[in-house]
């Protein structure tokens, strides 16, 4: 209110600011979307219910009314300030899928009553070198991500526990209505997550694959590894998950606390996708790498510690990759609509969210829990 008055002030006594005063005060009384969510007001609390505003649909926006949104580890990580200090409240949830309701005016792809998908992202500077080769998760002057982040107007973002959301078009994906709708949400993150470094690294036929963590990510990571023709080992610390893992196509399984089997693999792997979520054994793992090979990075754990020489007695390399681009990620929601491919997924009731993370933390999810946003 204080801002409001200064604007009318400022318009009275100088003339010469009625343009710039004009925009603002348009700004400041500028229909907002009145939204739906649930958010954690501190990484102390549990979620609950909490309404908020969005933008209104700018001529380059789309607005997607959400239907299904994954549960992704990351989100467990942000609410518990795992990482960083996070920005409180804070709305979770970057596996968004759901139906348009809004264009802007200019909007050139996409239209009202279509599907459409939301991943990691909602903005970039779009003109460095990594956005302009397709790369906007490593954009050069950071990208925006679709909640604890501040987008390029300063505004908090907030994520797809919520009933709405209102992205510029080039970060919205379009979405195969041949596919199941709730499982195809975790293919915003998980599914990119895991498909574009397999895809950089071009493992296929002729490699052998290992998976480490059979959860969201790596339910994927073997799914696209066997999609892609490579010869696929899952390493699980969870014995009860051999029947499953081979059910989504994975030709071995390795108990991991099982020191005989492991034994049995050392030197094996042209490649490791490593999914795992908290503080591991990195070498152990590494030394189960042929020489040559390649531990490829994606969950994100306190530290990757390893010892030199776990590395330098075979050539050995540690690579990590986040998410993907916007470009891969349509290319990969195209590629699993033509393979039909989705998450395997518990479809959960919203009030259910604290539970859930429980549950992912002990490793106890059949792979990606997704939230019906109905029920909100
Ligand atoms: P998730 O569903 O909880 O799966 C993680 C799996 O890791 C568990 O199911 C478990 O599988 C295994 N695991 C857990 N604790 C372990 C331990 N102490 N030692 C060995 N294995 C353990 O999590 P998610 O959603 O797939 O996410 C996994 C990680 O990837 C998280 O850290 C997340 O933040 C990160 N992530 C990164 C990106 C990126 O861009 N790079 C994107 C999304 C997520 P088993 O029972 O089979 O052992
Ligand atoms: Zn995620």
């Amino acid at each position: 209110m204080f801002e409001f008055c200064n604007q009318w002030f400022e318009l009275f006594n100088r003339p010469q600011a009625y343009t710039h005063t004009f925009v603002k005060i348009k700004h400041l009384l500028k229909t907002m979307i009145q939204t739906k969510g649930y958010a954690a007001q501190t990484p102390e609390t549990d979620l609950a219910p909490w309404n908020f505003e969005r933008r209104e649909v700018g001529p380059h926006d789309v607005q997607i009314e959400i239907q299904f949104c994954g549960v992704c580890h990351s989100d467990l990580h942000q609410i518990k300030n795992d990482w960083f200090p996070g920005l409180f409240p804070m709305v979770p949830g970057h596996e968004i899928v759901g139906r348009i309701v809004k264009v802007g005016d200019h909007v050139k792809n996409f239209k009202e009553g279509e599907l459409a998908g939301v991943g990691c992202l909602v903005d970039s500077c779009q003109v460095c070198e990594n956005c302009k080769n397709d790369l906007e998760q490593y954009c050069l002057d950071g990208n925006t991500q679709t909640y604890n982040n501040n987008d390029r107007q300063g505004v908090p973002t907030y994520g797809g526990y919520s009933n709405s959301i209102v992205v510029r078009e080039e970060f919205v994906l379009h979405i195969s209505e041949k596919l199941d709708l709730a499982a195809t949400a975790p293919l915003l993150c998980a599914g990119i997550t895991t498909y574009s470094p397999l895809r950089h690294w071009k493992v296929g036929k002729g490699h052998k694959l290992a998976v480490v963590g059979l959860g969201g990510l790596g339910h994927m990571g073997v799914k696209f590894g066997v999609a892609f023709g490579a010869e696929v080992t899952v390493l699980s610390t969870s014995a009860s998950k051999e029947e499953a893992a081979k059910e989504l196509g994975a030709h071995h399984f390795i108990v991991t606390k099982d020191a005989a089997q492991v034994e049995a693999v050392k030197n094996t792997f042209d490649f490791i996708l490593d999914t795992v979520s908290a503080d591991h054994d990195m070498n152990m793992y590494v030394s189960l790498l042929k020489t040559d090979g390649t531990l490829i990075g994606v969950g994100v754990p306190s530290q990757y510690a390893v010892h030199p020489f776990a590395l330098l007695g075979g050539r050995k390399s540690i690579a990590g990759s986040g998410i993907g681009g916007i470009k891969e990620t349509q290319e990969m929601l195209d590629f699993c609509a033509e393979h039909n491919i989705v998450s395997d997924i518990e479809l959960i009731d919203i009030k259910d969210i604290t539970a859930s993370y429980e549950r992912m933390e002990k490793g106890d999810v059949r792979y990606r829990f997704v939230i019906d946003i109905a029920t909100l």
